[in-house]
């Protein structure tokens, strides 16, 4: 087809970014090594914890860590959607795509996904849109369909939906295992039939979750969103036909809650979150272990799930692990890293 497929070692490929330090946390930066003036960096080095020797001295402990790329600080959208234009475009090919954020609350998953106009969701709508148009001329017309659903304690919701019955209705996941579809019942789809409708979908979404927030606040950091991007191509020429999928995922906070600290609503939401990030390492981890045909435990959360035919055979995924700068944030920071590497070497 169109497109030259980036090959790299296996189909998962994991990307960093460190946010900058925000002008109200002043001097409270951890010792990050950050690449920030290399554009091709592919290690990201922490100092710390400090650690007291036998002799009673007083050292941190250097932690490097390497990725497929690490954005620094100053890093901007624009170059972050760079790295993963080709991936957006390998949908259009007939691919089923993964794109995920991952990291704590606070450390720029949304702000990386989801801002209006500059984020990743947004470009990659953009830059699909204007592609599809350049195929035109080769005889593909292409279909675009958008939803947008959050999975909150293991249930799915229609981000899209009428605000009165958010989290109300019930949504099932309809996998075809022939067609190697999936479908969920009584979503809202919304045909991208001009770029700018995206920007609305991202209102409508952002809405819906405040509604939801004041039932249990923060909801955002709680759930995942998924924004499903489905395209249906024709070629009036060829006769060919392609159909893929791109699925652009803010993962709920990675940080560990203690569970003294949790009681009731808490707690079980706490479960779910930890539950569904360990699931979602398991099935990376066995989908990299060439496990393809046997066992992978999708059916342990619903985001897997959901994800089942975006996560294994001919798709692609990437992950991005967002971390902070500041020092108080060191230890969830080593613990994003760590479970990154632990994706990256699968
Ligand atoms: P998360 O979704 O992981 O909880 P956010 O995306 O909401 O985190 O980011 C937390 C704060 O940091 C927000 O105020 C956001 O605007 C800011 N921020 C995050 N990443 C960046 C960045 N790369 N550049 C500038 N500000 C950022
Ligand atoms: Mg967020």
């Amino acid at each position: 087809l169109h497109n030259q497929v980036q090959e790299l070692k296996g189909n998962i490929r994991v990307f960093c970014r460190v946010r900058p330090v925000l002008g109200k946390e002043s001097d409270e930066a951890a010792k990050i090594s950050f690449p920030d003036t290399d554009k091709d960096s592919k290690e990201v080095t922490i100092q710390g914890p400090e650690q007291k020797t036998a002799l009673g001295k007083v050292t941190a402990t250097s932690n490097a860590f390497s990725f497929d790329r690490v954005f620094g600080p100053s890093s901007q959208n624009a170059e972050v959607f760079e790295e993963i234009s080709q991936l957006v475009q390998s949908a259009l090919d007939g691919y089923n795509v993964c794109i995920f954020c991952y990291g704590q609350t606070g450390s720029g998953k949304t702000h990386t996904m989801s801002t209006p106009i500059d984020g990743m969701i947004p470009r990659a709508v953009q830059q699909i849109y204007a592609t599809a148009k350049d195929l035109e001329e080769k005889g593909w017309k292409y279909t675009m369909e958008g939803s947008f659903v959050e999975v909150y304690n293991e249930n799915l919701n229609d981000l899209l939906g009428n605000a009165n019955e958010f989290d109300k209705k019930k949504h099932e996941i309809r996998h075809d295992m022939q067609k190697m579809k999936t479908t969920i019942t009584d979503i809202t789809t919304v045909l991208l039939d001009s770029p700018e409708k995206v920007e609305s979908i991202l209102e409508r979404a952002s809405t819906n979750r405040s509604v939801a927030a004041t039932k249990a606040n923060e909801r955002s950091s709680r759930s995942h969103s998924v924004f499903i991007l489905k395209l249906i191509g024709e070629n009036s020429i060829t006769g060919e036909r392609s159909e893929g999928t791109l699925n652009l995922v803010d993962l709920a906070g990675s940080e560990r809650l203690g569970h003294s600290q949790a009681t009731g609503e808490r707690l079980k939401e706490t479960q779910n979150i930890n539950k569904s990030l360990s699931c979602l390492g398991d099935v990376i981890g066995a989908l990299g272990q060439g496990k393809e045909g046997g066992h992978i435990p999708y059916r342990n959360s619903k985001l897997t799930y959901l994800l089942q035919f975006s996560l294994g055979g001919n798709s692609k995924t990437l992950m991005f692990v967002m971390i902070s700068p500041l020092q108080a944030h060191l230890g969830e920071t080593l613990t994003s890293l760590k479970f990154a590497t632990k994706v990256h070497n699968t």
